[in-house]
């Protein structure tokens, strides 16, 4: 078993969490069961009744799943961590586990479009009210607090048009009633942004994206106090969106390489903002590395860097944009981010496609807005692919 010695980042994400078996295997073991042998009566009765705190069933525990939750919660600096089967299933577990009818949600009006209709659709429909404000606009949340709001759920930097908010803010303006803040961590990572340490509550993961970053399986995850952990434990072992042990041994991969990834993909997505920022047909650039973006200070604050997602509006309209997208023969053309291979998508007619046209120009997803998640291939590639629609327009 690893201690925690105070290391670093880099250390925690390749040795935090690792359990060896007797075979003394120098990777981490895949433990694909469904269940596990009891050594005597006794014992499994000891195991049902709680008294005893070994293995049942892997929709409760599993070892290959607890040490992703381990390393996960190391790099977030989290008591405890609980894996899910998506970032949809932890963000469910947050709500089941926490949330009861009467209660009332803050949510910002850009979180991941999936997040707003899980609130809207099924949150409310078991009473549970939720107020949707301008991520930025901390006046708003500041009003939108009242006696029984008990969460309040964001995202930083947000989706698509990297908007920061300042997380010690809006954990003072939570605490003030009693309600916790979760903040969606996806975009940045712990290698970029550790929310709990600037006072958040829980942080939830899609590790879809770059945890795992090389686009190849499902998962969630949420960090935060012990306590508040288990009750999303009692909620995954009845409810059973538990991470495939599979899915929990590609993650723990994943995170051994995730700083590296993450500052390549910085690096990557900062040159490629810069170069898009002086082309002609090229009209805003939305990324917090710009000194021109309105909280690029905040987002060195509170940020170790930009990130690799970033969005822009090209000259004319809904035909132009596709026109850049469609002369890519390098990034990919799919909704999915966080990936070793850069992606390319038109928000207004995929991702945001089921906002009403009121809520997209509120939400700023204009017909000419592009988004692209920067991956890892070599940047001059990258523009020269871009070039290719961008020199039609
Ligand atoms: C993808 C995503 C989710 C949902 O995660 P899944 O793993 O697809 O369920 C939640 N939040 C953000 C910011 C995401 O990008």
């Amino acid at each position: 078993m690893f201690e925690d010695d105070g290391y670093a980042l880099e250390t925690l994400a390749v040795r935090a969490g690792q359990v060896r078996s007797a075979e003394g295997e120098h990777s981490e073991a895949l433990y694909f069961t469904s269940s596990y042998v009891f050594p005597s009566a006794a014992e499994a009765a000891a195991r049902f009744s709680g008294e005893s705190s070994g293995n049942v069933y892997s929709r409760y525990t599993n070892p290959t799943v607890r040490m992703f939750e381990e390393r996960i919660a190391a790099l977030e600096g989290g008591e405890a961590a609980v894996a899910t089967a998506s970032g949809m299933a932890a963000i469910l577990s947050i709500c089941m586990a926490l949330l009861k009818s009467g209660d009332h949600v803050i949510c910002s009006r850009s979180v991941f479009g999936t997040t707003t209709a899980l609130f809207g659709r099924y949150m409310e429909k078991f009473g549970v009210r939720v107020s949707y404000v301008d991520l930025t606009d901390m006046d708003a949340w500041k009003q939108a607090v009242d006696g029984v709001t008990k969460l309040l759920f964001m995202e930083t930097p947000s989706n698509p048009l990297c908007e920061v908010a300042d997380i010690r803010t809006l954990a003072e303006i939570a605490h003030s009633v009693g309600a916790l803040l979760v903040v969606d961590n996806c975009f940045c990572t712990p290698a970029l942004q550790r929310p709990l340490s600037l006072d958040a509550d829980i942080v939830v993961h899609s590790a879809t994206k770059f945890l795992d970053g090389q686009g190849r399986a499902l998962g969630g995850v949420a960090v935060g106090r012990k306590d508040v952990m288990n009750e999303l434990v009692v909620f995954l072992r009845t409810a059973g969106p538990s991470m495939s042990p599979f899915n929990a041994w590609v993650f723990l991969k994943g995170l051994e390489t995730l700083k590296l990834r993450m500052q390549a993909h910085c690096t990557n997505a900062l040159d490629l903002a810069w170069w898009l920022d002086e082309q002609m047909t090229v009209e805003k650039v939305n990324y917090t590395g710009l000194p021109k973006h309105p909280q690029h200070r905040l987002a060195r604050e509170q940020q170790d860097a930009f990130g690799a997602v970033l969005s822009f509006t090209v000259r004319g309209g809904r035909e132009q944009a596709w026109k850049v997208i469609d002369n890519c023969k390098i990034l990919s053309c799919t909704a999915n981010l966080g990936d070793a291979k850069s992606t390319i998508v038109h928000p207004a007619t995929t991702t945001h496609s089921r906002l009403s046209d009121d809520d997209k120009a509120r939400a700023g997803i204009s017909e000419n807005l592009i988004r692209i998640s920067v991956g890892l291939e070599n940047v001059e590639d990258l523009k020269r692919d871009l070039m290719r629609g961008l020199s039609q327009l």
